[in-house]
């Protein structure tokens, strides 16, 4: 069984695609996953392998590895760009997340402050107040979205909470208008039978409809990247994905990153 990438809670600094030189922070156990998703694609496994003995790391850990972990690099000359909040989960799951995202600004602003702190979220936890005020404090709220199709949603990113729906979420993202950025991960394959594909004419425009009702100020658009627990899962080419992108831009005007 594929099992969970990050050992620590604070790890790299890596290089992303996506977000350049990066530092994570994984505010899920060391030895487990906790996740309100238990997507097809997880490059951190299943939700069935458990949550560990670990347990979730304490604010004062976070801060303090993170800390330690920044004056190293500071006093090694090491640039970074970006520290990122993903790891074994779902950061915002994290009973002090707020407060994590308080001291994770005032440290970068110490040792690195021309760094980015961005949060990857599935955007499943921005029903509570205190965790849309934290987002709106990081300068990269990159929130997912993948498909605006409830079935697409629950093929392929299965959510926990049964009550969990697109029109919902597209209301809730709203809170994010102009200031969020939509991760888009688009895949083909299939599971148990049923066929995946989100690049679909009826999937795209579905989220045209969706992204012009959220306006966020940026897309990401991205696909397979490294192993998957679901192994019949596909990567979809660099050249789709462009077309897709330049298809959304052209529909709603908003810009769309291809990574
Ligand atoms: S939301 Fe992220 S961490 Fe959770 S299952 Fe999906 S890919 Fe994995």
């Amino acid at each position: 069984m594929q099992r969970i990438l990050f050992h620590s809670t604070i790890f790299g600094p890596i290089h992303s695609r996506r977000l350049g030189t990066s530092l994570g922070v994984n505010l899920s156990p060391a030895d487990g996953k906790v996740c309100s998703f238990d997507c097809l694609y997880c490059e951190a496994g299943f939700n069935s392998q458990g949550a560990g003995s670990a347990g979730l790391p304490s604010r004062a850990d976070v801060s303090r590895l993170l800390e330690e972990k920044l004056a190293a690099m500071r006093a090694d000359g090491v640039s970074l760009d970006v520290i990122t909040f993903s790891g074994n989960g779902e950061p915002t799951l994290h009973p002090h997340f707020a407060d994590i995202v308080d001291d994770t600004l005032r440290l970068r602003d110490c040792y690195f402050p021309m760094a980015k702190v961005s949060v990857l979220t599935n955007s499943t936890r921005i029903d509570r107040p205190d965790v849309v005020a934290a987002l709106k404090r990081v300068d990269n709220n990159i929130l997912k979205l993948d498909s605006a199709i409830d079935a697409t949603v629950s093929l392929v990113d299965r959510p926990n909470a049964a009550s969990f729906n697109v029109a919902g979420l597209l209301e809730r993202l709203k809170e994010f208008s102009g200031t969020g950025i939509i991760q888009t991960m688009m895949l083909r394959g299939e599971w148990e039978g049923r066929c995946i594909d989100n690049t679909t004419p009826l999937e795209v425009e579905a989220l045209i409809e969706a992204y012009r009702a959220v306006s966020p100020k940026e897309i990401m658009l991205y696909s397979l990247d490294r192993a998957t627990p679901a192994k019949s899962l596909v990567k979809v080419p660099q050249e789709e994905l462009e077309a897709i992108a330049a298809r959304i831009t052209e529909a709603t005007g908003i810009p769309v990153k291809v990574n």
